[in-house]
């Protein structure tokens, strides 16, 4: 595999790190590993002697196992510390564990915090590479980057005059902040809906067009992004009831026909069936729910490479 690195970051913290180019070259890395993951021996000797830890202080299912996967299908050694499992658990600060798992020399850190802005404060004091694996509401970069990957594959690359409809719990929504940013940097038009309790403060300053009846907002639209109501981050009293919210919000057969033919139904995961969407769709043939997941492997496979062989090396296997 030859690649020359045009990545310049020392971490990936927020997509507004990113350019079109940029977004592009760890997409076309991610094909390439995307192929390594379908061969019976998917593993490659890129990054072999690496050390990524995985320091995952909020629950994952996803983000860390396609994480460790990634590390190791590119011959990193990949080692996993959660908060209970930490001495964070014994009041040590988040700077004091960082600054000791650094000096154990690793590569890279992966977090994932309940805190908006810690991936950033680690960045700014260690000199290993630091990954954003999803922070409190600010941030979720890589579920972006796989979203774009499964879009670009989905639409040949085309995304200028496509549109996408985020749907569902907006403000708790790192995932849709991530993605609004991205797509529409990428020229894809987006437009969110939800309950209007569940609308971020500052919403008319995001590059999007805010929709106050599903049936309108589907209109037209060549994907819907669903997302689950994040009832951990919610303070008590922003929904009245769970099922006048599946009612009302829950995609289902016959509200999907209202988007274009063909639209792609997307979910970042977990997904809760009758609530954000319905079983029948979820396991329908517009949904990439576990295309995402798949593209979520070679994607951070992509990332990692990035990361560790920045600064023009390059790379040949
Ligand atoms: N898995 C995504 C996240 O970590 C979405 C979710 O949890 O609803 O933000």
């Amino acid at each position: 595999m030859e690649n020359t690195c045009i990545w310049p970051h020392k971490d990936y913290i927020d997509v507004n790190q990113l350019t079109p180019e940029l977004a592009n070259y760890l997409m076309d890395l991610a094909e390439q590993f995307r192929q390594v993951n379908n061969r019976q021996v998917k593993k490659v000797p890129t990054l072999r002697g690496r050390s990524v830890v995985l320091f995952f202080s909020e629950d994952s299912t996803r983000t860390r196992t396609s994480f460790d996967m990634a590390g190791k299908r590119l011959s990193c050694d990949t080692f996993a510390l959660g908060k209970s499992g930490s001495s964070l658990n014994k009041g040590e600060s988040l700077k004091d564990t960082a600054l000791t798992l650094q000096a154990m020399n690793p590569d890279v850190i992966v977090i994932r915090h309940s805190s908006s802005g810690a991936p950033k404060f680690l960045a700014d004091r260690l000199g290993c590479s630091i990954i954003n694996a999803g922070d409190g509401w600010h941030g979720h970069p890589t579920q972006a980057l796989l979203d774009l990957f499964t879009l670009r594959r989905r639409w040949n690359g085309e995304f200028k005059d496509k549109e996408l409809l985020i749907v569902g719990d907006i403000a708790h929504s790192r995932v849709a902040r991530s993605n609004v940013d991205l797509l529409t940097m990428m020229g894809v038009k987006v437009h969110i809906f939800g309950p209007s309790t569940l609308m971020p403060a500052g919403v008319e300053t995001w590059p999007v067009t805010v929709h106050k009846k599903f049936k309108e907002a589907l209109e037209g639209k060549d994907a819907i992004m669903c997302l689950r109501l994040q009832q951990e981050r919610m303070r008590g009293g922003l929904l009245p009831d769970l099922s006048e919210y599946s009612n009302t919000f829950c995609l289902t057969p016959e509200l999907l026909r209202l988007a274009k033919p063909g639209c792609l139904v997307m979910h970042p995961g977990p997904i809760m069936r009758g609530m954000d969407l319905s079983a029948e769709i979820a396991d329908s043939v517009e949904s990439t729910i576990l295309e995402q997941v798949n593209a979520g492997v070679a994607t951070r496979m992509a990332l990692l490479m990035a990361l560790c062989t920045r600064n023009g090396q390059e790379i040949s296997e």
